[in-house]
């Protein structure tokens, strides 16, 4: 194992090369990670104080909770209003606000809704409470989908039929590619997600380099992790050159997991679904088949609740998302939003951008 020392010499070296390519390139160079997890770990970590002028790293649409949209929440929060529904989540989505309330308020108001750490625990609260219909709010990405995937297989083996989903399940290379195509993100280079990558493999990236000449590495989470991540995707750009390149060969293979991904595809298909601050993207989301739609509780019990947009209160989430704006733009950060009171969701996450650059200091 390495000493904190090594480490440190390490990192030294890898900003010492940095330092180099940029000034033998001249200019400056932007780098997005689109993971909650790297957004979180880099500020953590204190990378952006250490990278050289001229390297600037930009949060993309990496945290799940905050890339769903206001109507999930509020068809969430409307369920839970049911007296014959339970409602079990992760912990990181009570307090997203909705338009009207957060599922936290609804519970504090006699809403059953409970925290589980699993879709698999939301199985047993399924089977302890056979006259409920137990629903699941399925919101993540590529790493999630097969665990809930996992659990309607399950439920449809041991015939629990109160066991739903409501999915708000998204994946990440279709929101990459609307990114560049908005026009709106500069990006010289990204950092690529390392779990989400374990599921989908390399190979899911490499439209980034056929169609748009940019390099991308799955990094780990280690501060030197991402740090060797930035240092392949740097030395790409100096070279004029585009790969796609794994710094994370412990976890994450080319092809990804396959059993993973059946899994998903034989519960869910790609659809264009709605993410929070860029609209409708074609096959950028989940939804259960024809085939499991007896677990997908948007069609048992349909809703009709009002369009609602982003942007409410002054909320400026949707641009930090799409790395338009940093969240000291937004004139409500650190004043009327902070994470005890949160405006927008992407204060509310623990991987949200707003709250890592709250509770970090924001970098440089
Ligand atoms: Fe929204 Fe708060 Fe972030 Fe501003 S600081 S963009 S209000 S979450």
């Amino acid at each position: 194992m390495r000493s904190a020392q090594d480490t440190r010499q390490a990192a030294s070296e890898i900003v010492a090369d940095l330092r180099r390519i940029l000034a033998a390139r001249g200019g400056s160079i932007r780098i997005m990670e689109v993971c909650g997890t790297h957004t979180v770990a880099i500020f953590r970590a204190g990378l952006r104080q250490i990278l050289p002028e001229g390297i600037e790293l930009v949060s993309g649409p990496g945290c799940p909770v905050c890339v769903t949209a206001d109507d999930y929440i509020d068809a969430a929060i409307a369920y839970a209003g049911m007296a014959d529904v339970i409602i079990t989540t992760f912990g990181d989505m009570l307090k997203v606000p909705g338009t009207h309330a957060s599922l936290a308020e609804a519970q504090a108001q006699g809403a059953d809704v409970r925290i589980v750490y699993s879709p698999l625990d939301a199985l047993t609260v399924a089977a302890g409470n056979p006259s409920k219909q137990v629903v699941f709010l399925a919101v993540g990405f590529e790493t999630t989908a097969p665990t809930e995937a996992a659990a309607v297989l399950a439920a449809e083996a041991q015939g629990l039929r109160n066991f739903f989903l409501l999915s708000a399940q998204k994946l990440v290379p279709p929101v990459m590619r609307a990114l560049l195509d908005g026009g709106e993100t500069h990006v010289d280079g990204f950092l690529l997600p390392g779990h989400v990558s374990v599921v989908t493999g390399t190979d899911a990236f490499a439209f980034l380099t056929q169609d748009y000449h940019i390099p991308g590495v799955v990094g780990g989470f280690e501060p030197l992790e991402i740090l060797r991540a930035l240092q392949m995707i740097v030395r790409q750009i100096g070279a004029g050159e585009a790969h796609i390149e794994n710094a994370y060969e412990t976890v994450v293979r080319r092809e990804g997991n396959p059993v993973a991904r059946a899994a998903i595809d034989r519960v869910y298909e790609p659809a264009a679904v709605r993410w929070r601050g860029l609209g409708e993207i074609p096959a950028s989301g989940l939804v259960m088949r024809e085939e499991y739609a007896a677990f997908d509780f948007a069609r048992v019990r349909p809703l009709t609740l009002a369009a609602v947009g982003d942007g409410r209160n002054g909320c400026r989430c949707g641009e930090v998302l799409r790395g338009a704006i940093v969240p000291r733009d937004c004139a409500l950060f650190g004043r009327a939003c902070v994470p005890e009171h949160a405006i927008g969701p992407c204060m509310v996450s623990v991987e949200g951008t707003c709250a890592a650059w709250y509770k970090y200091g924001g970098g440089k």
